[in-house]
């Protein structure tokens, strides 16, 4: 597999700890912490390029998704469309194992999401283990209360990210009514604790406008946000195809992002963002890999098909199984120019690939 791309992902990475750490510009402690974790980066990176020599593909990010559970019950929420699994949600101390393997195979950043993450709050005592590590918290923010807003003080390694559509109106006819004004004001005790702290937007082909306009990043970033991510919808359930991205809209929402980068502090992400870039699909572990709550491996969240488990084997053999090297060694089929997501686009051939494997 051809492996030039990782440089150009490794660098990808470091800028983005050079931005956080200029985003930071209010908090020098937080500051301090991005410019020195840069080297932590720097070590995991090569740790990478050992294991590859072993034969073991790790990418810098893992996406953890640490519970089913959701005090939520948003429109085409890809959690919930998840086939329920009959294994049981991994403990924190399940958890801690796999997160010490990860670290030291080189992964640079762990993706805490669900479900709700923050009704798992043991996972803030295993995070704390992990100075090294970056972990983006992805919450709706309805939990975040003052004990929770101490215990991510002293933790500047954990970066919570709240989830919200755009505004008011966006925002609470995918979530709820009043979510946004309850995530607004959890936002406002970030603020006040001197957090660094972003936003994660869903972006659509119907709210593609609302959540790309300026008005409204620097409405966030007067509150104090310091981190953008806006993730690219991906269906989860047939018939939403719809709400994809237009090719036009993808190049545009990277235009827009990196624009807003080149003239303001706080860090821009497009996720996957322009895999074009990087040859393809980045899933399954080429940049990325998903962990489901019952420690299933998978090539992403949004294709939750799985024929490996870390807890049955280590995470170092989970990576080379069968499925997830079979798309990395097709990546280059994989490249999607219509919008949307290419493993969506081939779901039948990724299921049978687990399927074949279970049999
Ligand atoms: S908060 Fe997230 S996990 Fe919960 S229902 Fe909404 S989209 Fe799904």
């Amino acid at each position: 597999m051809a492996t030039n791309f990782l440089g150009r992902f490794d660098s990808q990475v470091a800028r983005v700890f050079k931005y956080a750490a200029r985003a930071a510009w209010k908090n020098p402690k937080q500051a301090f912490f991005f410019t020195r974790i840069r080297s932590a980066q720097k070590r995991a990176a090569a740790t990478r390029d050992r294991q590859r020599e072993r034969g073991v593909q790790v990418p810098p990010l893992l996406i953890a998704s640490i519970t089913r559970r959701c005090n939520l019950n948003c429109r085409g929420c890809y959690a919930r469309a998840r086939r329920h699994s009959p294994r049981p949600e991994l403990t924190d101390e399940q958890w801690q194992g796999l997160f010490e393997q990860a670290r030291d195979l080189g992964v640079s950043i762990i993706m805490l999401a669900g479900g709700e993450p923050l009704l798992r709050p043991g996972v803030l005592d295993v995070t704390r283990r992990f100075p090294g590590v970056i972990f983006p918290l992805f919450t709706n923010g309805l939990l975040l209360d003052d004990s929770v807003v101490a215990r991510f003080r002293g933790q500047p390694q954990v970066i919570p990210v709240l989830s919200i559509e755009g505004w008011e109106p966006e925002t609470d006819t995918r979530r709820g009514t009043g979510v946004f004004e309850r995530v607004a004001a959890a936002a406002e005790k970030l603020r006040t604790a001197g957090l660094f702290f972003g936003v994660s937007l869903t972006v659509t082909r119907s709210n593609f406008e609302a959540v790309t306009a300026e008005g409204l990043v620097q409405a966030l970033i007067g509150n104090g946000c310091s981190l953008f991510i806006f993730v690219e919808y991906t269906p989860a359930a047939p018939g939403t195809e719809d709400l994809t991205l237009l090719q036009e809209q993808r190049h545009r929402l990277v235009e827009f992002s990196e624009g807003m980068q080149e003239r303001s502090r706080p860090v821009f992400i497009v996720f996957p963002g322009d895999e074009e870039q990087f040859g393809g699909c980045l899933a399954a572990g080429r940049g990325f890999v998903h962990i489901g709550p019952d420690g299933s491996l998978e090539p992403c969240p949004f294709a939750p098909f799985s024929d490996a488990n870390a807890v049955d084997i280590p995470l170092a053999e989970a990576l080379g199984s069968h499925l997830l090297k079979a798309i990395r060694d097709n990546h280059a089929e994989l490249k999607e120019t219509r919008g949307g997501c290419a493993l969506w686009r081939r779901r039948e051939w990724v299921e049978s690939l687990a399927r074949k494997d279970q049999a």
